[in-house]
């Protein structure tokens, strides 16, 4: 399998919790950077797989424009190909996306749309700096079910400020009153360089994270959407399949500034640099590699992240015995942070709160 990115990294404002690369630009800027993918994936070397995963991902993707998205497509299809039945996913802010959009990019083969709803508090969706309203929301998932997309994601934060486990309450049982079969739950963080930073807002407590944290996966389980990953949600049948291609160590190429790759063993990145991205007389040759990647402590790290887990004979490695890997396993699994099911190592969704510690433990940091 191998997957493709393409980062769109165009905002019209950024939020006050995004660390992403994105920035306003004009309409010229977007047609050129189309232009630019579209050229850049004729000249990947050959013979080069066809993928089985498109993700178009941001920034704000229906700002490139339905009809960029289509030719991006067309591009790909053409060289390196796309396997029939692939995913075709693009992100999308409610209040950028419109009927006539997804049309479009439904005629030209997407069919999975992920929406950026965070809330359905009017106060959080402010103080996120986010422009939609849970009416937005409702409109965009109505109209891409008219356009026959039917797998849909919605994304919702956890731990935003204020938030309390009523207010969490309301905006899942929202979701759930979608119907949609994909929900991601990522914990707020503070990161560096972003407005929360410079405000100084203080992340909730430890305690009051974890605690909303669990709310949400026992809740959504509950509803028969499955904790398939850490922070995420889905209906069998339903896991993003491009998403997957990360944890489980597939190859993917992402295109565009600050777009990261695994390629060939190895961890590539384009520089987070529009203009430079748009000039060079060659963007291949932007990419700097960033070392080699798929080492064990990747393949514990990530594996982990499913629900599957990390099977004991695949981490068996010289600098690592299945005997050892379970002796450091058996205080956590006792601790109940762990399952040991079907020959893999699990997390528990306690055991998803302290996941790092976790891996350190089990490779023996
Ligand atoms: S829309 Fe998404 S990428 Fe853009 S600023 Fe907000 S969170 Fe960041």
């Amino acid at each position: 399998m191998a997957g493709l990115y393409v980062h769109v990294p165009f905002c019209r404002r950024k939020c006050a919790y995004c660390a992403f690369y994105s920035l306003p630009a004009s309409e010229e800027a977007r047609q050129r950077y189309a232009a630019r993918l579209c050229a850049m994936l004729t000249c990947l070397p050959r013979p080069f797989p066809a993928v089985e995963s498109v993700y178009f991902g941001g920034g704000t993707p229906p700002l490139l424009g339905a009809d960029a998205i289509a030719s991006i497509l067309d591009a790909a299809r053409r060289h390196p190909g796309v396997r029939n039945g692939a995913e075709i996913t693009v992100e999308c802010n409610p209040e950028s996306t419109d009927a006539a959009f997804i049309d479009r990019i439904a005629a030209a083969g997407v069919n999975r749309l992920s929406f950026g709803l965070q809330s359905v508090h009017p106060e959080q969706l402010r103080r996120l700096g986010r422009e939609h309203t849970p009416e937005d929301a409702a409109r965009v998932l109505c109209e891409a079910r008219r356009a026959g997309i039917h797998n849909l994601s919605l994304d919702v934060m956890l731990a935003l400020p204020g938030q309390t486990e009523t207010s969490l309450e309301e905006t899942l049982a929202w979701c759930l009153g979608q119907d949609v079969p994909h929900l991601s739950a990522y914990l707020l963080s503070i990161e560096e360089g972003t407005r929360f930073a410079a405000e100084g807002v203080c992340p909730l407590p430890e305690d009051s994270q974890a605690a909303l944290y669990l709310y949400a996966a026992d809740r959504l389980e509950r509803a028969g959407l499955f904790q398939y990953e850490i922070s995420n949600f889905a209906r069998p049948g339903y896991e993003s399949r491009h998403n997957r291609c990360y944890w489980t160590l597939e190859e993917y190429l992402g295109l565009g500034p600050a777009a990261h790759s695994f390629w060939g063993g190895r961890r590539l990145a384009f520089p987070a640099e529009l203009e430079a991205f748009l000039e060079a007389p060659d963007p291949w040759a932007l990419l700097s590699d960033m070392g080699a990647g798929g080492d064990l402590a990747e393949t514990v790290m990530l594996r982990l992240r499913l629900r599957e887990g990390l099977p004991v004979e695949e981490a068996a490695h010289p600098g690592l015995a299945a005997e050892t890997l379970l002796l450091r396993a058996r205080p956590l699994l006792e601790a109940g942070l762990l399952r040991h099911t079907g020959g893999a190592l699990s997390l528990t969704p306690r055991g998803a709160l302290v996941s790092n510690s976790i891996v350190g433990l089990l490779l023996g940091f």
